[in-house]
């Protein structure tokens, strides 16, 4: 068998994988250190996808926050919109009344700020300071190192003294330190943790703080599709001379003793090399490319870690071709994010059924992501309408043994999704449905290969996220595991970073943040 070597093997050409292969290739010699990006699917992007409908395009992303500067450093340019008083709906539907309450959030800084103060105009105290306390402390994510040394855990502690003091805190117990409990804001706050697949009782209070400020500095989506975001990096990977194997999937990587040394593909052949990046699901990893035996027999105590890792949510969404745009203008629909919930806390008590993988959602208990596009920036009106959190259930199997009743039971759920829709916000929606697209557990599961169908990898609860999460190096020398996305900024930041360990800070200095200026 031909005897292949490369410098760098990166399994996975989503955001993550192709963030750590474009770095790499902007830090080598490619002639002579020669990189490889194995992915499953015929494209890459991953989760970062754009499908077209007869003719309506639609794309699983919807926002994300101020990447220029990791652009600007790969090379790649990419046109955006930039939501600004479109930037967050929140619809609160009175479980008493029916009634809808909206709350129209906008993005620019301290606009945001104003406006929830001028909601809650009992709570100004409270949300002033609040808001000093968590800008202060977003800025000092920016000084946090992602493998500090005894000098610099010293240093920490005196340059991010409210990092330190609330890292083991979960966002409600941070809200609580400001004596915040009134549920409207709460479920503002909420709509933040959502978009890392937790309620705010689990969620650790930093992630939801640094979330809400990255999205408040700047929030886009590309004016083109979003998936025009990993093609272009593609194709500025190929320009610096990066390889890609695309419909191909990895299926073991090799280990001798403690170190790695290559991986098998589903062709059977064999790719040798002495560093991999593994950018998919972390217990498909270790548990399906490696196999626990060998992690076990390496670092027990870091095999219970993986084995207990908490998972997010998967989701179940509609994508809807509309016939109409002024109906989703009407009904305030697009901005960069809309949440359609009922009650304040569905999130938090559809939360359990993720840990006893059953459907509690319904009329009755629902948290509803809206994605609905600028219209005036396509040429087609679309609507995306997302339920999480949600297990992934026994939808694989389903689908895997019975298609028609796969089908039957994604197109009632389709259904009272819809239903809900239109009840609460969008009136004779269905009467303007020219396409209806529906993507159930089973396809994350087959799109990202996480078994869980997880959408933000690994849950940021307090005793994973910070200090605590899985550290990037693996016990098995040469394999890293850059796996703690939290969205698009997250995976590419990811991916820098495991580069960054790589090649002795000279990508990020060590830092936890890419900036262009880090030191
Ligand atoms: C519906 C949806 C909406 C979202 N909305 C937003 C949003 O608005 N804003 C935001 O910032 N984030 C959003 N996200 C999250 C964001 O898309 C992800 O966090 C990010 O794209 C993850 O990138 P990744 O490269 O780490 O992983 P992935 O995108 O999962 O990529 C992993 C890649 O590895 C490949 N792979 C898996 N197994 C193998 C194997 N054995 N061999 C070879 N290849 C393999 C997969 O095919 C995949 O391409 C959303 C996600 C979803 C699903």
């Amino acid at each position: 068998m031909e005897h292949i070597e490369k410098d760098l093997i990166i399994i996975g050409a989503g955001i993550n994988g192709l963030s750590a292969g474009l770095a790499y290739a902007l830090n080598n010699d490619l002639q002579k250190k020669r990189v490889l990006i194995v992915e499953k699917n015929p494209v890459s992007g991953g989760y970062v996808r754009s499908f077209e409908r007869k003719g309506y395009r639609f794309d699983t992303c919807q926002m994300i926050s101020n990447i220029s500067d990791i652009l600007d450093y790969f090379g790649v340019e990419v046109d955006f919109h930039e939501f600004k008083q479109d930037f967050v709906r929140v619809f609160r539907v009175d479980p008493s009344t029916d009634n809808v309450k909206t709350f129209a959030l906008d993005s620019d800084g301290k606009a945001f700020e104003e406006q929830i103060i001028r909601l809650f105009p009992a709570e100004a105290q409270k949300l002033r300071k609040f808001f000093d306390y968590s800008l202060a402390m977003f800025h000092e994510i920016y000084g946090l190192k992602y493998n500090p040394g005894f000098l610099e855990i010293v240093r920490m502690l005196v340059t991010c003294p409210k990092v330190v003091s609330n890292r083991n805190k979960t966002f409600s117990a941070y809200l609580k330190m400001f004596g915040i409990d009134n549920p409207e804001i709460e479920l503002i706050f909420q709509a933040f943790s959502g978009m890392c697949g937790l309620p705010n009782d689990k969620i650790a209070a930093l992630l939801t703080v640094g979330v809400m400020y990255s999205l408040r500095e700047k929030a886009y989506r590309p004016l083109g599709p979003f998936e025009e975001l990993p093609q272009k990096m593609e194709r500025r990977y190929y320009e610096l001379g990066g390889q890609l194997y695309l419909k191909t999937e990895v299926e073991k990587i090799l280990v001798e003793k403690d170190a790695v040394t290559g991986i098998v593909l589903n062709d059977g052949s064999v790719v040798h090399s002495k560093n991999i990046i593994s950018t998919i699901d972390v217990k498909a990893t270790m548990q399906d490319l490696v196999g626990m035996d060998i992690l076990r027999s390496l670092n027990s105590q870091y095999a219970e870690k993986i084995e207990s890792l908490q998972m997010t949510t998967s989701a179940f969404t509609v994508s809807l071709g509309i016939d109409n745009a002024d109906i989703l203008i009407k009904a305030g629909l697009p901005c960069g994010y809309g949440l359609l919930t009922l009650g304040n806390d569905c999130y938090t008590q559809l939360y359990p059924a993720i840990e006893n993988n059953e459907f509690r959602f319904s009329e009755k208990c629902f948290y509803i992501g809206i994605n609905c596009p600028p219209p005036s920036e396509r040429d087609k009106p679309v609507l995306s309408i997302m339920a999480a959190p949600l297990p992934v259930e026994d939808w694989v199997r389903l689908r895997n043994t019975d298609r028609a009743k796969y089908n039957q039971r994604k197109e009632k759920i389709a259904d009272m999704l819809i239903s809900i829709v239109e009840k609460y916000l969008v009136p004779d929606l269905r009467k303007h449905i020219v396409v209806r697209d529906v993507a159930s557990p089973a396809t994350y599961v087959r799109y990202s290969g996480s078994p869980t169908g997880s959408i933000y990898d690994m849950a940021a609860v307090p005793e994973n996220f910070g200090a605590n999460r899985l550290p990037v190096k693996t016990p098995i020398d040469g394999l890293l595991l850059p796996k703690f996305a939290h969205g698009v900024f997250g995976a590419m930041n990811s991916g820098l970073q495991a580069v960054d360990i790589l090649l002795d800070g000279k990508v990020m200095h060590g830092n936890s943040r890419f900036t262009k200026m880090g030191k």
